[in-house]
């Protein structure tokens, strides 16, 4: 349900389509056409694949991002990936970015390339679950986060159980004693870093579409060869 925007249509790839749906007086559309086609760019080169295309709707209000929401949403959420549609992402344009988050609008790019690495994940995996998996991944392919952020964190295993389902996910990822982002990303780039990407997506690929706990630690001892309770604990 897109509303009183403008729509421009151009191509990503030779296979994919964009297209951005914004407000007739929006000056940052050329650059957030460019950072679009960079962010899908730097996604295909991590995934492997393509995908159909975007659809980006920018937002310019919180309610608008409340209303697709459904809900009221919290001053840190800037952007959403619609799982449902595989294609649609809404995202505040950078020309209010300030003005209704708490984000620093040079963050749009990187948090753009996030949303994308979610519409990707989602077509490799449609199960979006345990939820730390995907925004650990999402917060890597977009390099959001390094080591050098939040180093006076120290990895807590048990964290990670507490971000499985979108409803913990909600409730804890912005308590300061969780630090949610932190802990996925962690937990995501230990794996790359340690078993390699290719591993990686391979079990990304295994997950199938209902995903659960269950199936979750199986697969990984499928696919690792490793029980990922003992993985997790070697993480500091
Ligand atoms: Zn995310």
């Amino acid at each position: 349900m897109i509303k009183n925007k403008k729509r421009e249509l151009f191509s990503l790839s030779t296979t994919a389509k964009g297209t951005i749906y914004y407000s007739f007086d929006d000056n940052f559309i050329g650059e957030v056409k460019k950072m679009l086609q960079q962010c899908y760019r730097r996604n295909v080169k991590f995934f492997k694949r393509e995908i159909d295309g975007v659809d980006l709707v920018l937002l310019y209000t919180r309610q608008e991002m409340d209303d697709l929401s459904g809900h009221k949403t919290p001053p840190w959420l800037v952007g959403r990936a619609d799982p449902s549609t595989q294609s649609q992402i809404c995202i505040f344009s950078p020309e209010v970015f300030e003005k209704v988050s708490n984000h620093n609008k040079n963050e749009f790019k990187k948090i753009l390339c996030h949303e994308i690495a979610h519409l990707f994940t989602s077509a490799i995996h449609k199960g979006y679950r345990p939820q730390w998996f995907d925004e650990g991944l999402a917060c890597f392919v977009a390099g959001q986060i390094n080591l050098a952020s939040n180093f006076s964190i120290n990895f807590n295993p048990r964290t990670i159980f507490l971000l499985g389902t979108s409803k913990q996910w909600s409730k804890n990822v912005a308590k300061p004693s969780i630090q949610g982002y932190w802990h996925s990303w962690r937990a995501v780039s230990y794996l790359i870093k340690k078993y390699g990407k290719l591993q990686l997506l391979y079990f990304l690929s295994s997950l199938g579409d209902r995903c659960n706990n269950i199936i979750f630690y199986k697969k990984f001892r499928h696919v690792y060869n490793k029980d990922f309770l003992e993985v997790i604990k070697q993480i500091n």
